[in-house]
């Protein structure tokens, strides 16, 4: 039977996309191999009855402050908690680095660095929907804010070269910068992970890192919600292998990576773009290990307790030793480690009492290594008796994160290589890099721009896109909680 639009993939970007074609008076249907939606926002019990853990992402910098979010009324769809700390950097000898959600309260916690952070951050925090908005589409477009992405381009070309440390006094605040800036999984000092450092660090300060009560799951449960009632079908358990798999359709949109969506559409894409698709790089990876705990983790530093995200691996150069070593392709021996402590602010997560942490570090991609000891070590070394409160724990390898998700290519969680590069030609260079040359076909997914993240604007600038090439409709639709 014939559909309007058919988009492969329920992640947030699938089902942004889908929402936004059903919002329009389409007729859409989507296909998720899995046996849930969610894609990279899925929340099980992988420990021990009764403790839910987040498979993939966690933490939702971008819930509030995606332009896709904001028009979709995530905040009044979805309960969140917004710790007060939005993330916090533990050193040797009970030190931490602290960023409060309270930009001025950081500073002064920051001692002889915190005017530079201040300098370094406060235009852009002033101006943090500027920065979502083109932080949050393509760089190959005329720019609607110039000043503030010249202060960005500025503020990351500093901290992206090998200048990074002039500004820095003390060892908090550099490292405070380089424990966000390491979520790209780049070397460092590098422009790629520099821009996405600042971006979260601004959303950090600006919106607060919020949780969503009940886990990620919460955010593709709100939009299954409402394209179904919009009369949008999901076809669960059906692994799309060759587009004759799919309904007929004017628009087909791909959730998945750009390597999957070259190999699906088969002859429906020119040889030329599919060797262009082939030149998109996959970066190193993550394995990730969750715990489920007796009680909180016994931090050094009491402030480290109230973050819902704790990053470690030590000093700013320690990071980016480590991070050499994985570009090397070798696993780091003291790695970095991105942590979230979600039952800290949400009881849903476990038993009373109990809790439950969330943990990952970089490795090479496609390592089948086993990183739970590895981690326990790293956090032991900023939280001595840790090891005393784990009550059971599930490791994914970077093999098992590409075994659950097909877009995270070798254990990439970003599904291409936050490379400089890659951030602004996504998967190529264009300014609308989500239609792609094939008629009707379209990557929606963060293979595309702006990239990983859990913000749905790949799916919504996908979906806007198709609507106006293959529909003629060139008004967004209104896609606010409907009455009812
Ligand atoms: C371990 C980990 C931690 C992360 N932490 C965070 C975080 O804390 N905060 C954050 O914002 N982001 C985080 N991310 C990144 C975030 O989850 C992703 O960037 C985001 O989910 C991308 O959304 P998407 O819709 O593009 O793709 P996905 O969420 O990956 O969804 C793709 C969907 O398509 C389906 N699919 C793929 N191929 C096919 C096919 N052939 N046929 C049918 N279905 C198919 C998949 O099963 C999946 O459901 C994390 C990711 C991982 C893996």
């Amino acid at each position: 039977m014939a559909v309007d639009a058919v988009i492969v993939g329920a992640g947030p970007n699938g089902l942004a996309a889908a929402v936004t074609l059903a919002r329009a008076g389409l007729e859409v249907e989507v296909h998720e191999r899995a046996d849930r939606i969610g894609g990279g926002a899925r929340t099980e019990e992988l420990t021990e009855p009764g403790y839910v853990h987040d498979t993939c992402s966690a933490v939702h910098p971008m819930a509030f402050a995606s332009p896709f979010f904001s028009a979709f009324g995530l905040r009044d769809r979805v309960d969140f908690v917004t710790p007060e700390v939005s993330f916090a950097h533990p050193l040797d000898g009970g030190r931490a680095g602290v960023a409060y959600h309270d930009l001025d309260r950081t500073v002064e916690q920051l001692g002889r660095d915190g005017p530079g952070w201040r300098r370094l951050l406060e235009p852009l925090v002033e101006h943090a929907r500027a920065v979502s908005d083109f932080t949050g589409g393509t760089l190959v477009r005329i720019p609607r804010h110039p000043i503030t992405m010249a202060r960005f381009g500025l503020a990351t070309f500093e901290q992206g070269s090998p200048a990074w440390n002039l500004r820095w006094r003390e060892e908090e605040a550099p490292s405070l910068l380089t424990g966000v800036m390491a979520h790209a999984v780049q070397p460092l000092p590098s422009l790629g992970a520099a821009a996405a450092g600042l971006a979260l660090a601004v959303q950090g300060h600006a919106q607060g890192w919020p949780i969503p009560v009940g886990g990620s799951r919460r955010i593709p449960e709100a939009l299954a919600d409402d394209l179904v009632a919009h009369g949008g079908r999901i076809v669960l358990e059906h692994e799309i292998e060759s587009i004759g798999d799919l309904p007929d359709a004017r628009a087909v949109l791909f959730d998945t990576s750009a390597r999957d969506m070259s190999r699906i559409a088969g002859h429906r894409l020119p040889e030329g773009y599919k060797a262009r698709l082939a030149r998109f790089r996959y970066g190193n990876a993550v394995a990730k290990v969750d715990f489920a705990l007796s009680g909180p983790v016994p931090w050094a530093n009491p402030e480290v307790a109230r973050a819902g995200t704790v990053h470690l691996g030590g000093t700013r150069a320690e990071i980016a030793y480590a991070e050499r070593e994985i570009a090397a392709g070798r696993h780091a021996a003291r790695p970095y480690v991105l942590v979230s402590q979600p039952s800290l602010f949400d009881p849903t997560r476990a038993p009373e009492g109990h809790g439950t942490l969330w943990t990952y570090t970089h490795v090479p991609k496609e390592s089948n290594a086993d990183q739970t000891e590895t981690i326990i070590r790293q956090i032991e070394r900023f939280a001595p008796g840790f090891r005393d409160v784990i009550v059971g724990s599930f490791c994914s390898t970077a093999v098992g994160v590409e075994a659950h998700d097909p877009n995270y290519v070798g254990g990439d969680i970003a599904s291409g290589s936050g490379h400089f590069w890659q951030l602004v030609a996504r998967p190529t260079f264009s300014p609308d890099p989500w239609r792609t040359p094939g008629p009707g076909i379209y990557l929606c997914s963060a293979s595309a721009a702006p990239g990983p993240g859990v913000h749905g604007q790949a799916g919504w600038n996908a979906a806007l896109s198709a609507l106006r090439h293959e529909f003629g409709i060139r008004r967004a639709p209104e896609l606010q909680p409907t009455e009812g």
